[in-house]
């Protein structure tokens, strides 16, 4: 049981060390994180780069070495041909040499060069002077010489001449180098580590003002206050200048959303004021007041509140979902005749000329686009309203047209895109008086673009009085045309 226990504790606990490196890093400032990496990486090339120096040297040096020690091979070589006995004591011709030898096969000294004590034996064991004599060159360290000594050698018939250089100032020279690289490296780290963390402070300085521009720019601050934008055309120039942007976008959508709500409170009041009036005027009056008539004033106030909030629902929802959720095939004219049927008692005639088309689209969206384009229509018209669908191609593409022509007074051309905006109205007397809440075309619009389509305001074809209403639809494929 304790085992059992004990185990999923361990695992847990080996997890967390696992992925403690990884949350530590993660919690490091940008500026902690960028010198760690910068002097990781310097610390590794310093590294590679002293061991490849202190390296190179000692070949370099080792080498030199070598040369001289071979040509005084060589030289004292040339004088022991024709089977020459060796001068004794021998005299290098090169300088650096410690020593020089002169042995037989069986390793006995012939000859050898003058001090070091080096008359007696050679310096070389049986072995070691084997493979000297194969072309080796050896580091020894005998215990008869003070220092190590590289070794290389000459055959001469059956005598070998054994020249000793002194490693001693090759190790002094790596050594000082080394202690150079000990104390310097760490320096040069330091320093390196010192510039980047300044140099990314530095750096960083453009994105502490934004972050500071950022806090105190408050909701009612957005109309003046903007992020500080560093001179520099760098990334942070850009990223201020973008947010900056994006600042505009939303200050242009709040103040938009700012008007709207005044314009809908405005709009809401001027009923409440109506019925206000009505109300008191009848209590004033007493039991002996129209109430018949107080109650149809009434009604017609209640009538435009109810029209107003529906349509201010609906552009909320509008705003809200972006586009429409759900589509489905809509048989567009199946879906006109039945609208213009309801229109059967209406002050003028309302006409269908409807050709089959479908469109994708949210049908109850789409009877309210029509709804509030044959009402403007007929609310204008003096005689009659046509309301035209069917297939058309725009761009090769399969496209569905819909027109509501009337006679009415239409609308000057500089206005017919600005009754688009909410609650704007060509007349505001006349709109008003007749029920309409300025939102009906708004509504249009929004839901038309949700179904990627457009909606604009044109004159009738043939300089006819008039307004045309031109709704364009993408439909389905495969329609007839
Ligand atoms: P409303 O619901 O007040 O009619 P709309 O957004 O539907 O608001 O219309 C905006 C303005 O466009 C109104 O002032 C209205 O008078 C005008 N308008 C709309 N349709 C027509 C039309 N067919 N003929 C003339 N004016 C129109």
């Amino acid at each position: 049981m304790p085992a059992g226990g004990h185990l999923p504790r361990i695992r847990r606990l080996g997890a967390r060390l696992v992925n403690w490196p990884a949350q530590w890093w993660a919690q490091q400032s940008l500026r902690a994180r960028l010198t760690l990496i910068a002097t990781a990486l310097f610390t590794c090339a310093v590294i590679a780069g002293v061991i490849l120096v202190l390296v190179g040297q000692r070949y370099a040096l080792t080498r030199v070495l070598d040369q001289s020690a071979s040509r005084t091979a060589r030289d004292v070589a040339e004088q022991l041909t024709d089977g020459r006995r060796p001068a004794n004591p021998i005299v290098p011709t090169t300088g650096g040499i410690a020593a020089v030898q002169v042995v037989d096969d069986d390793n006995r000294m012939i000859a050898a060069s003058a001090g070091n004590g080096l008359q007696g034996a050679s310096l070389v064991t049986d072995r070691q002077l084997e493979s000297i004599r194969d072309g080796a060159r050896l580091t020894i360290d005998p215990p008869t010489f003070p220092a190590r000594l590289r070794v290389l050698g000459r055959k001469v018939g059956g005598r070998t001449v054994l020249v000793y250089t002194e490693l001693n100032r090759v190790d002094d020279s790596v050594r000082i180098l080394t202690r150079a690289a000990l104390i310097g490296g760490p320096l040069a780290v330091l320093l390196m580590a010192m510039a980047t963390y300044g140099a990314v402070t530095l750096s960083l300085r453009p994105v502490a003002a934004l972050r500071h521009g950022a806090a105190d720019i408050t909701a009612a601050g957005l109309a003046r206050q903007r992020l500080p934008v560093p001179g520099a055309q760098d990334e942070i120039h850009r990223l201020a200048v973008t947010l900056n942007a994006m600042l505009d976008r939303i200050d242009a959508a709040t103040s938009r959303q700012r008007t709207f709500v005044g314009d809908a409170a405005h709009e809401l009041r001027s009923p409440l004021a109506s019925l206000r009036v009505q109300l008191e005027v009848a209590q004033r009056v007493g039991p002996t007041a129209d109430w018949d008539a107080v109650l149809d004033d009434v009604l017609v106030d209640v009538d435009r509140l109810d029209r107003l909030v529906g349509d201010l629902l609906t552009l909320a929802r509008l705003d809200e979902s972006g586009s429409v959720g759900r589509r489905e095939p809509v048989a567009l004219d199946e879906l006109v005749t039945s609208v213009v049927n309801g229109y059967a008692h209406a002050r003028v005639p309302v006409r269908a000329e409807p050709a089959p088309v479908t469109v994708p689209a949210d049908p109850d969206a789409l009877r309210r686009v029509v709804i509030n384009l044959v009402d403007n229509a007929a609310r204008y018209a003096n005689s009659e309203v046509v309301v035209r669908v069917g297939p058309t191609t725009r761009d090769g593409k399969p496209r569905a047209l819909l027109t509501i022509d009337d006679d009415g007074p239409g609308i000057p051309a500089e206005e017919r895109a600005k009754v688009f905006d909410r609650f704007y109205r060509v007349q505001e007397s006349r709109s008003r008086a007749s029920g309409g809440t300025g939102l009906g075309l708004s509504i249009v619009r929004d839901i038309v673009r949700n179904h990627d389509g457009r909606v604009r305001l044109t004159e009738r074809p043939g300089g006819a009085a008039g307004l045309r209403a031109v709704v364009l639809l993408p439909a389905q494929p495969g329609e007839p045309s």
